[in-house]
């Protein structure tokens, strides 16, 4: 026999570990969403191999996954027919951090950490396989690949900078496929490896997991035996003497036995009817399924019919995790083919950019089951639902835009209002549908930002354009002299404060036929020019401006007579066709 073999953790996983064991966390219970996880993941990957593959399928065609308690002992059991994990992946994956997720875990920490160590985490993030020593001072996983005809056992302690790595041997656990973890409980967690406490918790955990979850459960069933009489009692009843037979008496008798017993429901949710479905549910399945910690702000469930054929859930995060600059895959459609799970890295293919942060399930019973982003990229089944699915997205936030609560769309657009205004600057064909749902800073209101409907409905009836002004602050936006006659007829200006405002605003160019106008740009035509009186007043002080244009020689083009003031003395203004003030600016900030 070959001794285990023993290999040292990374780093990180160490510093990790070192969290895990000794954290006061004390919702420890979601050691069992991460296992389960994992193992509807395994799931998942043989699944979408045996598509091609069959074979991969030959050693147990079923699916899915079971619980056994040992509570006297301490010990849980999780076996899954899954993948399973060859030597060097069980190296790869239990001993290095493999997860994003528990990367962007230690992220978090290390940015919270000035603040006092946020236990929450572990619940918001997911610590995956590591959570296990939550509960554990051991945890053993007995797994075999079909890639590999040996199984291997990793085994490691709490409070152990090392691991170790062995073949399975035990003729009683060895399994034709896939893992078995068994978790040695801490003394103090020992009561998680109650069945009728697992059952509770999967209820909670797992109701979206697509594959059968058993636990092992004692049950009972009452029957009817037949027993003989205690002879004191029969002679109780009857005074008679005389012998006779035993009477025979009737008892009823509980019968205990041991079976698995399901405990989810395996249909996936965006499989029913979207009538049927109640927002709880639709908010569990996004928390479940994204390991979001609120409430997404919208939801929609839709199914499309006729050319192309699919299913799908959508939400939009209370809260954003990414930034639109952030480059890394953002993992926010899981996408299905006939409810088999393909891939969560296929966002980019299924939504633009400035939408990533839409979450959902995309179910598509017209693609191939092999498709990759290649098919993707070339098909033209892709074209219609990308463009349905964008669709449905625009409706659901204009839903939270209507929504009775203006807070809901305040908060959406504090976190996603960026990507809209990059929608408006990269996708002309849904402009229509983007620019309803921008909002702006504006001269007539405090601190309320407004719509483009709210300025239209706003106009003046003379007014024909909508005013814009771009400056590097509100306060300065506030104070330009530009504002004066605007003000004086008391036309709404909308302040764009935020350097995409003004390319966003020139890419739409017109809202509701009315164009934007920029009121920093010579020749600003309100409409009420006296052109007998300017060509006087221009007259009387042309050699005034000669004077200044001599005085500021190279650094202004033209000193003219404007009507554009009222009580400020003079004011720089923009070609008509160069860059504004603002978008000068920017170019520059942009060089260097
Ligand atoms: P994540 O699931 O986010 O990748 P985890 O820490 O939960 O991170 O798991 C790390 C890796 O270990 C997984 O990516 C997977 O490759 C492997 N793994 C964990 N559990 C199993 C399992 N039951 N079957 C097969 N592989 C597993
Ligand atoms: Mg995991």
């Amino acid at each position: 026999d070959l001794p285990a073999e023993k290999h040292e953790y990374q780093a990180e996983v160490n510093r990790l570990m070192d969290l895990i064991v000794h954290s006061l966390y004390s919702n420890k219970e979601v050691f069992l969403r991460e296992l389960v996880s994992n193992a509807s993941d395994a799931l998942d990957k043989l699944r979408y191999l045996s598509v091609t593959d069959p074979e991969l399928l030959k050693d147990g065609p079923q699916l899915d996954i079971r619980i056994q308690t040992d509570k006297d002992n301490g010990i849980i059991t999780i076996i899954d027919s899954g993948i399973g994990m060859t030597k060097q992946e069980l190296i790869d994956s239990l001993g290095t951090i493999a997860s994003s997720g528990t990367a962007k875990f230690l992220k978090a920490l290390k940015e919270s950490q000035e603040a006092g160590m946020d236990s929450n985490l572990i619940g918001q993030f997911g610590v995956g396989f590591y959570s296990s020593f939550l509960v554990s001072e051991k945890v053993v996983v007995s797994t075999k690949s079909p890639k590999s005809d040996k199984q291997y056992v990793w085994e490691g302690q709490a409070d152990s900078g090392s691991y170790t790595i062995r073949e399975e041997k035990d003729p009683e656990k060895l399994i034709p496929r896939g893992t078995r973890l068994t978790l040695y409980l801490k003394r103090d967690d020992k009561g998680f490896a109650h069945p009728e406490r697992i059952q509770k918790l999967l209820k909670n955990y797992s109701q979206f997991v697509s594959f059968p979850i058993y636990t092992w459960q004692e049950k009972g069933f009452t029957k009817e035996v037949e027993v003989d009489e205690d002879p004191a009692e029969a002679k109780k009843e009857g005074d008679d003497d005389t012998k006779t037979e035993p009477k025979k008496k009737t008892k009823t008798v509980v019968e205990k036995y041991w079976d698995w017993e399901l405990a989810n429901e395996t249909q996936p949710i965006w499989l029913r009817n979207p009538k049927e479905v109640s927002t709880e549910e639709y908010n569990e399945f996004y928390k479940k399924t994204f390991n979001e910690y609120l409430d997404p702000l919208a939801s929609s469930h839709f199914t499309t019919e006729g050319e192309v054929e699919f299913r799908s859930i959508l939400f939009v995060p209370a809260t954003r995790k990414d930034d639109i600059t952030d480059s890394r895959k953002t993992k926010n459609i899981r996408l299905y083919v006939k409810r088999v799970f393909i891939s969560d890295d296929f966002d980019g293919e299924l939504f633009p950019r400035y939408l990533s942060f839409v979450k959902g399930v995309v179910d598509s019973n017209d693609l191939p089951l092999n498709v990759s982003r290649e098919i993707l990229q070339e098909s033209r089944i892709v074209r219609i639902m990308r463009k349905r699915l964008v669709r449905k997205a625009f409706d659901m936030i204009l839903g939270i835009s209507c929504s009775e609560n203006r807070d809901d769309y305040e908060r959406f657009w504090e976190n996603y209002g960026k990507f809209l205004k990059l929608g408006a600057m990269e996708d002309k064909e849904n402009h229509k549908r983007i620019a309803p749902l921008l909002r702006f800073s504006s001269s007539q209101s405090n601190d309320e930002l407004i719509s483009l409907d709210e300025y239209v409905e706003n106009m003046k009836p003379e007014q024909k354009d909508i005013y814009f002004i771009a400056a590097d602050s509100l306060s300065s936006a506030k104070n330009a002299p530009f504002l004066e006659r605007l003000t004086e007829k008391d036309y709404e200006v909308l302040l764009f404060v935020d350097p995409m405002d003004e390319v966003a605003i020139q890419n739409l160019s017109s809202y509701k036929d009315k164009k934007f106008v920029d009121i920093t740009k010579e020749d600003l035509d309100l409409g009420d020019n006296n052109e007998e009186r300017e060509k006087e007043i221009k007259q009387e002080f042309s050699q005034t401006c000669d004077w200044i244009k001599n005085r500021l020689g190279d650094k202004v083009a033209r000193v003219d007579i404007s009507n554009r003031l009222r009580s400020s003395p003079c004011v720089l203004v923009a070609a008509k066709f160069g860059w504004s003030a603002n978008m000068e600016r920017l170019m520059r900030a942009q060089s260097m």
